[in-house]
């Protein structure tokens, strides 16, 4: 017999235990080469004056295993009590973010019959970065950060997942046509790697039709990746309209260590009746046991699964007169799954996960070197009086004789000077943009420009350097510009 792996198991609060101990019994029956480790989270550690809800032992576990079945728990209300899963996704570096989101039409009502669509988020980055900051009394801001790593390795994931669980397309979502830095890096590399997966269909649709057409018409996409916060509502969306919610497992996977789980909570009201299904954390451990390199067990298991959902075995969250030809509680939905091993389902579709021999590792391009040049600066001023041309005139006045050059004004990203146009609405934050004609620029000359600017009894709030990468500009235009 094969070695088993050690797996950290948290059982969590509400229906957790329950869910938790029907699953395990699922998978061991279906023969899961695993080593159950069992830490403690959630309301009892909360309780306990522990405000992360993780107890400082469990992360040796988790470190050691680098596999966490994770049961859902319950957020004692109140403040002062950390999320849970944000800390985990920090602490371990969980960077990507997994949700099948299938639809099981006849047995669960749902307006998309037909859909079948992974979403892949990825989970550190973009605007969660969390770095905010209020800069004039009108304006705060909040730094949207794309990294090439960061984009590689949820692009690349998405690729061999694809791959790995037998799926023809992966999908892009991005807003490249107005961030095309940011969301323009995110979709480049997406092209760069998907160059290596020639075996893949692949395309890129502009976020918001991409998303339109996705809640009209999700039978048309397979697998959709995309930056954290497109993703952190479009997988919201995609499990409801599948009609899944309450049957949806995710995983959240790290270069290390990796969490799967139910999508839904600990549905305190009924916990501790044998009423809860059992099927998102299922479905959260057949992603594991794929993760694991144990496809043939997951395979069984979700097979085994669908056939229990097709022959009506139904727990009573989606029991339905009719459709449903037997109404059961968790124990016993256990074991009829345990009961269907080895057969597949006949009108649903069956899975095969053949493929999976081992889990998806991604390796990081090697690092290419590119030609920085700074060639000028933008300097962000506070500014109450809201006259473009009196402040340009002013700015260029007091930089008389420096070699950076005011070129132009901009106001929430629209050009005011020179040439603005009176209607434009501006608020008290100007980014004002100053270029060198000679090109490479050292940064003391940016300081002394901020010298002049400053004794001329102007307020900077910030300054951003314009650079160039490899010739290429990498900044950003004004609206008008
Ligand atoms: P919930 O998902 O627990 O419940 C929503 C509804 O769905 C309830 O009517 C519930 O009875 C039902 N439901 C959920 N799972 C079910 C299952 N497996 N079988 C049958 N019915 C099920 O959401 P909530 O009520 O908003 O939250 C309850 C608690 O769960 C809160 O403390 C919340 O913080 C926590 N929560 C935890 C996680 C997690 O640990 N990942 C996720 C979401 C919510």
């Amino acid at each position: 017999m094969s070695e088993l792996t050690p797996i950290t198991v948290a059982y969590g609060d509400g229906i957790g235990p329950e869910i938790m101990e029907a699953t395990l019994r699922i998978i061991e029956a279906a023969g899961a080469r695993i080593k159950p480790e069992v830490i403690e989270i959630g309301e009892k550690v909360y309780l306990s004056g522990n405000t992360a809800g993780i107890a400082e032992s469990a992360w040796e576990s988790l470190r050691r295993t680098k596999v966490f079945l994770k049961a859902p728990i319950t957020t004692p209300q109140g403040g002062g009590f950390k999320s849970l899963n944000v800390t985990t996704r920090k602490m371990l570096g969980l960077f990507a973010n997994i949700r099948p989101c299938v639809s099981y039409a006849p047995y669960v009502d749902t307006k998309h019959p037909k859909m079948d669509v992974v979403i892949i988020r990825e989970n550190e980055e973009d605007l969660y970065a969390g770095i905010e900051h209020q800069q004039t009394p009108e304006v705060v801001q909040c730094l949207k950060l794309i990294t090439r790593p960061g984009s590689e390795k949820i692009v690349r994931y998405a690729f061999e997942y694809a791959r790995q669980y037998g799926r023809k397309k992966v999908t892009c979502f991005t807003k490249d046509n107005i961030m095309k830095q940011t969301d323009g890096l995110f979709h480049k590399v997406f092209d760069e790697i998907g160059a290596e997966y020639p075996d893949i269909e692949q395309e890129h649709w502009i976020i918001d039709i991409g998303a339109a057409k996705m809640a009209d018409t999700p039978e048309i996409f397979d697998v959709i990746v995309m930056p954290n916060l497109y993703g952190d509502v479009l997988s919201d969306v995609a499990a409801q309209i599948a009609g899944s919610v309450g049957l949806a497992g995710s995983a959240n996977i790290g270069a290390e260590v990796a969490m799967f789980e139910a999508i839904h909570g600990s549905a305190p009201r009924r916990a501790g009746q044998n009423l809860a299904n059992p099927s998102g954390l299922l479905l959260g451990a057949v992603q594991m046991l794929v993760h694991i390199g144990q496809g043939d067990v997951a395979e069984k298991v979700h097979n085994a699964w669908l056939k229990t959902l097709e022959d009506g075995v139904h727990t009573y969250d989606i029991f339905k007169e009719n459709v449903s030809t037997e109404k059961v509680g968790t124990k016993e939905f256990a074991d009829a799954v345990i009961a269907r091993m080895g057969q597949k389902p006949t009108k649903l579709n069956p899975v095969d996960y053949s493929q999976a021999k081992e889990a998806i590792k991604v390796q990081l391009k090697p690092v290419k070197p590119v030609k920085m040049e700074t060639i000028g600066v933008d300097v962000f001023l506070y500014c109450d009086d809201r006259d473009a041309n009196k402040l340009g005139k002013g700015l260029e006045a007091a930089t008389a004789g420096s070699n950076l050059e005011l070129t132009m004004i901009t106001n929430r990203g629209v050009k005011v000077y020179p040439n603005g146009l009176p209607e434009t609405f501006c608020t008290d934050h100007w980014r004002c943009r100053f270029k060198n004609k000679n090109g490479d620029t050292p940064y003391k000359d940016i300081l002394a420009l901020q010298t002049k600017i400053t004794e001329a009894g102007f307020d900077i709030i910030k300054t951003e350097n314009l650079c160039r990468f490899d010739g290429e500009d990498a900044f950003s235009a004004g609206q008008g510009a």
